[in-house]
Formats: structure tokens, sequence, C-alpha cells
């Protein structure tokens, strides 16, 4: 008999990113599409890299990660978010921001759980929830601001809500919480089951003087939270794919069985250097102004265009409305402006379950000037 896969993830094509990276290369187009810094990392970060392996630090650390980086973790988290973690039984350090959000969905669903989610959301929830039996709920945001329908959260939340994931600041908009948002999902949550699993990857990405409200910061919503975290955000390293998950002693206990036969442990040269690097604060504390100048170097380059900038208060991202310019379908209109005008986009319908088209197009500006500026012109010159 001819082998035979039935699919868990039948509805399941190829990642954006992936897509629109390969596209970019075939028309040797600037990829402004995939989230990822284009420009050097820290070289006292990778000479630390180079010394662990030249001391011999290659071998397996301990499988929730190297006890003297989890320490430093704790203490990092309790500088900037005022919160006692313990190192041992708290956090566990995970191949990547994306593994630590799938293993808390491994972690807690069974079959017919429902997970709310909103959209636009990160294009790896969905298929996350759905191949651990769960079901996703999209929530749109509401454009062009895309803040959260609280409204439509409550009548959502039933007793096979298991739990909400959150992002911010938020992939793709740009968007972040406030505390009046924390102010709704803490009543929404208040004497329910209900996790929350909140993706903070970005949480240094921040502009305009805003605030990273972490779940970290209110122990009621804490003693049900997942945070996830991602060095590669945070250090320009996103090739690393190295972050860690912060979880109540009890939580975390379940979600390291899950972890202990997946990965089991990570990348360890790179842990002796993080462990040592992140004592320098600075380095992280003033990530959000100099990605906040990169964000305006592009908007003021972009106003040489008739692509109209939505707000973004933090991450990689921007998003612009296309809107008036051309009928073409999200989709449509990123593939034209690569093979067209060579520059990479990625369509804002890519993260919907059931894709709204708002006619925007997100662009990531953590990218060297001279890019940004090479990809604008090209931009200019092909609306003229
Ligand atoms: N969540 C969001 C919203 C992201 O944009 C990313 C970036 N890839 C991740 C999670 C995952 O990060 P990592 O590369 O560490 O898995
Ligand atoms: N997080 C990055 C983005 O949103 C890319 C991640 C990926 O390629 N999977 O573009």
């Amino acid at each position: 008999m001819k082998h035979s896969i039935q699919s868990k993830l039948p509805n399941v094509g190829t990642t954006i990113f992936t897509v629109m990276s390969a596209l970019a290369t075939k028309h040797n187009a600037i990829n402004l599409g995939q989230g990822f810094p284009d420009f050097a990392m820290n070289e006292k970060l990778t000479g630390l890299v180079s010394e662990a392996m030249k001391s011999g630090n290659n071998q397996y650390v301990h499988m929730c990660g190297l006890p003297l980086l989890r320490e430093r973790l704790a203490e990092k988290v309790n500088h900037d978010y005022g919160c006692n973690i313990n190192p041992d039984s708290e956090i566990t350090v995970t191949p990547g921001g994306t593994y630590a959000i799938y293993t808390a969905f491994t972690t807690i669903l069974q079959p017919g759980d429902e997970v709310i989610l909103f959209e636009p959301a990160y294009d790896s929830y969905v298929p996350n929830i759905e191949i651990n039996g769960g079901v996703a709920i999209g929530i749109p945001l509401l454009y062009p601001d895309y803040a959260i329908d609280w409204k439509r959260v409550k009548e959502k939340v039933n007793s096979k809500t298991k739990a909400i994931i959150i992002n911010t600041p938020h992939n793709p908009t740009g968007s972040v919480l406030s505390a009046e948002d924390i102010e709704q999902l803490r009543s929404i949550v208040k004497d329910t089951g209900i996790f929350i699993i909140s993706d903070e990857v970005y949480e240094h990405l921040i502009f305009d003087q805003k605030e990273h409200l972490s779940m970290l910061r209110y122990p009621d919503l804490l003693e049900r939270s997942f945070v996830c975290f991602s060095f590669g955000k945070v250090y320009h390293c996103t090739g690393w794919k190295l972050g860690y998950c912060i979880a109540p002693s009890e939580i975390m206990k379940e979600f390291r069985k899950v972890h202990q036969f997946n990965c089991f442990t990570c990348h360890s040269p790179t842990q002796y250097a993080l462990a040592e690097f992140l004592t320098e604060k600075n380095q992280y504390l003033e990530l959000g102004f100099f990605l906040q100048q990169k964000r305006d170097f592009f908007q003021s380059l972009m106003q040489q265009t008739r692509l109209k900038p939505l707000p973004s208060f933090g991450s990689y991202f921007q998003l612009y409305s296309y809107e008036g310019v051309s009928d073409d379908s999200e989709k449509d209109f990123a593939i034209k402006l690569t093979q067209e005008a060579g520059v990479a986009t990625i369509p804002v319908s890519a993260f919907y379950k059931n894709p709204i088209d708002n006619k925007v197009l997100r662009f990531c500006f953590a990218k060297k000037e001279a890019t940004l500026e090479v990809a604008v012109n090209r931009l200019i010159k092909y609306f003229n």
C-alpha cells in the first residue's frame, strides 16, 4: 500500500514570510517584507559567543536553560516590570518566541478548546492552535487604529474558552495595549479559568514614550499567563532563534514536560554570552529610541509617495494604505510591487484566517538608512 498522510494542517500553505522573501530574491527586490534587521548586531555580543565556544562551553546546558542566564533574566524582568520571578521554576529558555507560544498551546489545549485571538494576528497562532486540536476564534481589530473590540470579546467568551492570546507591541500593525485594555482584559478573565498567552517579543521596540504593559506587571494576570519573549528581536539576531517563556511554577511544570521531549535544551554558547551581555541594560533600554528614529526616517521618505501611513507605536513595522492608488487585492499589489517596483512587503490580509482586505501593506523599517532610501526611491519612481 502507498504511504499517505492525513494532513494535520490541511488548509495551511507556506508562510507568507517565506513566499515574499523568495519572490524578493527572484526579482532582486529590496526586502521590506519579512521582519529582520539588515544592520550588524553588537560585536561585543558576537565576541562573547566566540569566547564561550573557545572556552569549551559547547555541551548541553540544563534543560530549562543555563541557570546563570535564567538568574539574569529574573533580575531583568524585576528591573523592567517590578515582578519577582523564580529563575529555577518560572523561566524556561526556548528556541525562539514562536516555539514558546507553540509549547504553551500544546501544554493547555484539549480537542475542542477555544482560543480567542485578534486579527490581523501573527501567522503562526492559528496553525499552532489547530494542530493542538483547538479552535481559533478570530476577532478583527478595529480598522484603522487596530484597537481591540472588547464588547466582541465578552460576547465570544464561553465555557469552551481556554485562552486569549495577546501581542503587544503588535505584529503587523504596530499597535500597543493601553492601561484601559489591561483593565478590560482583567475584568474578562477574572473568576474564569482562562489562560493568557502573551506574545511580548517586541517588548523593547516601543515608541513615543509609550510604556510596554507586560503581563509581568500585573500579579492577577501573571498567575494565568505564559509570557513569551525572543532574544532575536532585542539583539538584532533573529537567526539565533533563542527566546524564553515565563509562567507561574505550577503552569511552567507542565510546559516543561512538553519542552523536554521536543527540544530538551537550547544552543549553549549563546546562552553563556547572553547571560553576560544582559547586565548591560542600556543595550536593550535604548532600542525603542533607535527604532523610533528608523520609523521616523522611513515615514519622512515615504511622504514622497501616495501611500498613507497608519499609526505605528512599536515593533519593526509600519502599515501603509494604498487606497485610491490601486484596486488590486493586497496580495496582488504586494506581488506587483515586488515584481515591478522592486520592493517586497507583506499583505496584511495574510494575517487573517478569513482574509479581510483593507488595502494595507506591512513594511519593515528595521533596515539601514541606505536600504530604506533605495527602497523608497524605487517606489517614488514606480508611482510617478
Ligand atoms: N511573535 C511575533 C509577533 C513575531 O513577530 C515573531 C517574530 N518572528 C515571533 C513571535 C517569534 O520570534 P522567534 O523568531 O524568536 O521565534
Ligand atoms: N516575525 C517576522 C515577521 O513578522 C518573521 C518571522 C518568520 O519569517 N517566520 O516578519
